[in-house]
């Protein structure tokens, strides 16, 4: 599908998501313009969370520099607490973990459901989402 970001219509810069120009009412045939969209691979962002999805890597991937940073954090934090002598910081560690595993599925689903958005707001589609 080609996305556009002027109209066919009457050429008007696109300036949102929308189904049709607001301009000349011109029927788009996709809601997304080209620049909503994330020109990160879908593969390599489900590969970098499947391998190293604990440690975040899939954000840094995509740009998401701070949710990175948190992820590996978390990771580091989780692992750390787990080889603490205290019982309860070594439980304490294994619910960060526990925590970080969610978080990754969560992440692995927002992505197979087409949610995921870059570090600049763009969408990052499978591939066939947008036909
Ligand atoms: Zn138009």
């Amino acid at each position: 599908m080609e996305l556009t970001n002027y109209c066919t219509g009457c050429g008007l810069r696109r300036t949102e998501i929308s189904d049709s120009c607001p301009n000349c009412g011109y029927a788009f045939s996709s809601p997304y313009r080209a620049e909503d969209i994330s020109p990160k691979s879908f593969g390599t962002a489900v590969a970098l969370c499947g391998v190293f999805g604990l440690a975040g890597i899939h954000h840094f991937y995509l740009g998401n520099i701070l949710h990175g940073i948190f992820d590996l954090a978390l990771l580091i934090a989780a692992l750390f607490l787990m080889d603490s002598y205290d019982k309860m910081l070594a439980l304490l560690g294994g619910l960060l973990l526990l925590i970080d595993f969610c978080h990754t599925g969560a992440v692995m689903y927002l992505l197979f459901t087409g949610k995921t958005v870059d570090g600049r707001g763009r969408l990052v589609v499978y591939p066939g989402q947008l036909q």
